[in-house]
């Protein structure tokens, strides 16, 4: 039997980096809250807090009543993006990661013989073992590993903390058993209830119901993926008419430095972007090819939490950009492309498959969003580059002017990205 996906589940996340932190509150009950009040409640719990039955979510006056001796820290959120990158680049060593579905979880396709238990358990041994000695002893995850993707984050939910789990369709649903439904991945509140009135009470009799009876519930067809997805079938998330967005560009020989191909390079990401929120679409891999003058290419990609905001697209593609050109031969450049991959349409996102409440708080990218939508509002009506990130000289504002290829028609609002 073929195991296909490894997900990782950080072990109360903000909690531990906390503790990693900060000596004094290890092996401590610790509550992470957005402000220091009790009228809060707690966005993460340590496992010390854990143990009085404090969660996420519990307000912090009945925390207290819980765990008198309770700790409140204030989150600090630039603190766990700092480690979240630094987790991300341990992982990365051992497996490259298809998905970072939230802060703190993160989602791996295994290759060859990594499909084999034991394989697949050494590897995901490596990675434990890596993440406490190159970021710290107080980092812990749980790992599952299963067919599916679905599968494997239900899997990294058996055993916490420090947990490592292997699981097979086969024994579904015996192991799962014991889970409430809400417990399992997009399964949200309301679909608890319409599930409870059909009298679906438990995971074996969620089991046993047709695909047909599901899809009735779910009352979309959905169900019928669910229904899919629980027997450890590979179910293609979200099917997307569109695989990439793109530009590239061949840049007038004065424009070659590397300098100033950078601000071409921002030019097309931005011109991208603008695209991807037309076409009301998420991205979460950006992938930057160069060739040089003397024609070498180079490419390299970054994986990321879906966005389509101009600030935090800018900000993937100024990383790859200072890796591609750390080449010390590299001196001129004559080709850019930028490309977008992994596209969700928005409005057929499933808000709740693969998301969870820490990850809102930081990851938040709506604020930027509506900034990135007003520049394209006000550049539809007053002319391209009337707002944008960062400078960009009048030369090269005619860079990315739209042209019609003889791949696709331009759409009207192109004319003004
Ligand atoms: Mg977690």
């Amino acid at each position: 039997m073929i195991l296909n996906w490894l997900y990782l589940d950080l072990n109360s996340y903000f909690a531990s980096v906390e503790q990693q932190l900060q000596k004094h509150l290890r092996n401590k009950p610790i509550a992470i809250v957005p402000i220091m009040t009790d009228a809060t409640c707690a966005i993460a719990a340590s496992y010390e807090a854990k143990a009085y039955g404090v969660k996420t979510g519990t307000m912090i006056y009945e925390a207290k009543k819980l765990c008198p001796e309770l700790i409140c820290v204030e989150a600090k959120h630039e603190n766990y993006v700092a480690y979240h990158h630094k987790i991300l680049a341990e992982i990365d060593k051992y497996i490259p990661i298809e998905i970072i579905a939230s802060i703190d979880e993160v989602a791996c396709k295994l290759i060859g013989n990594q499909k084999q238990e034991e394989q697949a358990s050494q590897l995901a041994k490596n990675i434990k073992k890596g993440l406490q000695k190159n970021v710290g002893t107080y980092i812990r995850c749980s790992i599952g590993i299963a067919p599916n993707r679905f599968l494997a984050k239900t899997a990294s939910n058996l055993e916490k903390p420090d947990g490592l789990q292997i699981l097979y369709s086969k024994d579904i649903p015996e192991r799962i058993k014991h889970f409430k439904l809400s417990d399992l991945t997009g399964i949200v509140k309301a679909m608890v209830y319409r599930f409870n009135k059909s009298g679906i009470l438990s995971i074996p009799e969620l089991y046993n119901i047709t695909p047909k009876h599901m899809r009735k519930i779910w009352g979309n067809v959905q169900g019928e993926k669910f229904w899919h997805m629980l027997r450890g079938e590979e179910i293609t998330d979200i099917k997307t008419e569109r695989k990439t967005i793109g530009h590239s560009h061949v840049l007038e020989p004065k424009w070659r430095k590397i300098k100033l191909a950078e601000k071409v390079m921002s030019r097309l990401l931005l011109k991208a972007a603008s695209r991807l929120r037309r076409m009301n679409y998420y991205s979460s891999r950006l992938s930057l090819s160069i060739k040089t003058e003397k024609g070498l290419r180079l490419e390299d990609k970054s994986t990321f939490y879906r966005a389509c905001d101009n600030k935090k697209l800018l900000e993937e593609s100024r990383k790859i950009w200072k890796n591609l050109i750390k080449n010390k031969k590299i001196i001129k450049i004559k080709k850019i492309s930028v490309t977008l991959y992994k596209l969700e349409k928005k409005n057929e996102l499933q808000p709740s498959l693969f998301e969870n409440f820490d990850k809102k708080i930081i990851l938040n990218t709506n604020r930027f969003e509506k900034i990135s939508q007003t520049m394209d509002t006000i550049n539809s009506r007053f002319g391209r580059d009337s707002v944008t990130l960062g400078e960009i000289p009048n030369k090269i504002k005619s860079f990315s002017g739209t042209r019609i290829a003889f791949t696709r028609i331009p759409a009207k609002q192109e004319f003004h990205e």
